[in-house]
């Protein structure tokens, strides 16, 4: 069992229940994330039926491994890699929601083609970068407030829901807690600003969930926990 997929996801669950409970959080207000970049379509079937959302990187792939997707499966796909606004149409055909929104260009390019689909309202997060790493996506966050009120007032389409964040690539663990605190407290700011919910923060990988629970994180994205290492890391 333990060396099945549905066993790694048991265990991450537990985990994710131990982190809830030490927090003195709600059980079951984080949702579990699958990021299956580069792992088969196939590996993806074995898991969904055990994840609350299905997470890819890059559209072309996650389109592809969509196409033959079984429709008996309805675990929710996410964009969580950077997006191009070449590829903004059809990331909008392939994802059920977004949440690597991180400049207000691409806003506006997903805004006018939802316009064009006569859709009035598709899900997104704001991505930020907490860590000061240049190789991530996100906007600084002390841009983030901009971005978010120019998004809100010009791109009505958009549903802000929150944020995502990726954690610093470090071992230390105060500074991965500084940055998954510093979105928290960003959120509760512009929350308070701006009088909306955005109740979603999707933070926390394989190596660092459990120190985004305690800071409050609602989705966790794992990928190498549950589907193994993958051959390098995509930018
Ligand atoms: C790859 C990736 C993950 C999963 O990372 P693991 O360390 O394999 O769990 C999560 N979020 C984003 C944005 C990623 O690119």
């Amino acid at each position: 069992m333990v060396d099945s997929t549905a066993g790694r996801i048991a265990g991450i669950r537990e985990t994710i229940a131990e982190a809830l409970s030490k927090s003195g959080r709600a059980s079951g207000s984080v949702k579990l994330m699958g990021v299956s970049k580069f792992h088969s379509a196939e590996a993806m079937v074995e898991a969904a039926p055990y994840l609350d959302l299905l997470g890819e990187n890059r559209v072309q792939e996650a389109f592809a491994k969509r196409r033959s997707w079984p429709h008996s499966l309805s675990t929710p796909w996410h964009l969580i890699g950077r997006l191009q606004r070449n590829k903004a149409r059809r990331a909008l055909e392939t994802f059920d929601a977004i949440e690597s929104v991180d400049r207000l260009d691409l806003a506006h390019t997903l805004d006018r083609i939802l316009e064009e689909r006569g859709e009035s309202s598709y899900p997104v997060l704001i991505q930020v970068n907490t860590s000061d790493e240049d190789t991530k996506g996100g906007v600084a966050p002390e841009e983030a407030e901009r971005l978010l009120s120019a998004v809100l007032e010009k791109c009505p389409r958009l549903s802000v829901g929150g944020f995502m964040t990726i954690g610093p690539n470090t071992g230390d663990e105060s500074e991965i807690r500084r940055a998954f605190t510093g979105l928290r407290e960003l959120r509760d700011r512009l929350s308070c600003k701006f009088g909306l919910p955005l109740a979603e923060l999707s933070m926390g990988m394989s190596g660092d969930f459990k120190i985004a629970i305690e800071e409050g994180s609602t989705t966790v994205r794992i990928g190498t926990s549950i589907f193994g290492a993958r051959p390098s890391y995509p930018v």
